[in-house]
């Protein structure tokens, strides 16, 4: 597939704007060569950024646009989840991995990541951007009342006569969202 790379010998040192668009077919491509993926893109994934030699690192500033098509957790019906979310990474050269003890505390404020064989893959960076914002567990809308445990009714649209288990499992609903 048609992926979107940049070599960094094409950045100018005044840096470049750059604006693109994952299509469908290459983003269900892309998410088959990933496991554990339960979700699917529902539209275009359109990205921007502007891209910046800092030494021999790289800074991007951009953000992402995406819509997705979610599993709620607790009814199993899909929904529709529209993202749009700013970054910034660091991408250092792979071969400079060997960090110092002191640079351990800043990794994770600085998004740091890594970029091989002098090039930038700006297409997974972006899908990678929109993985972040996916919801550990989705739900299509926060009060969601789920399948009854007993019976499978969506509790969303009606009752059922599982009164005691449709109890427990709001307690355990609860929670569920206490946690989070
Ligand atoms: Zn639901
Ligand atoms: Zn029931």
């Amino acid at each position: 597939m048609v992926m979107l790379t940049l070599k960094l010998d094409d950045i100018p040192d005044e840096g470049l704007d750059l604006e693109w668009r994952e299509d469908l077919p290459a983003l269900s491509e892309y998410l088959e060569t990933l496991s554990e993926i339960d979700f699917r893109f529902e539209a275009p994934l359109h990205s921007e950024a502007k891209i910046r030699k800092v030494g021999r690192s790289i800074l991007i500033k951009g953000s992402v646009m995406a819509t997705l098509r979610l599993q709620c957790v607790r009814c199993l019906k899909e929904y529709v989840y529209p993202i749009t979310s700013p970054f910034e990474v660091i991408l250092q050269p792979a071969r400079e991995i060997d960090f110092p003890e002191e640079m351990d505390l800043s990794r994770d404020d600085l998004a740091l990541d890594f970029f091989e064989g002098g090039e930038l893959q700006l297409s997974e960076i972006a899908c990678e951007q929109v993985f972040l914002e996916i919801p550990i567990q989705p739900l299509c809308q926060e009060t969601c009342r789920g399948l009854c445990p007993h019976c499978g009714t969506d509790l969303n649209v009606s009752t059922c006569g599982c009164h005691e288990e449709a109890l427990d499992s709001r307690f355990s609903r609860l929670k569920e969202w206490k946690l989070h």
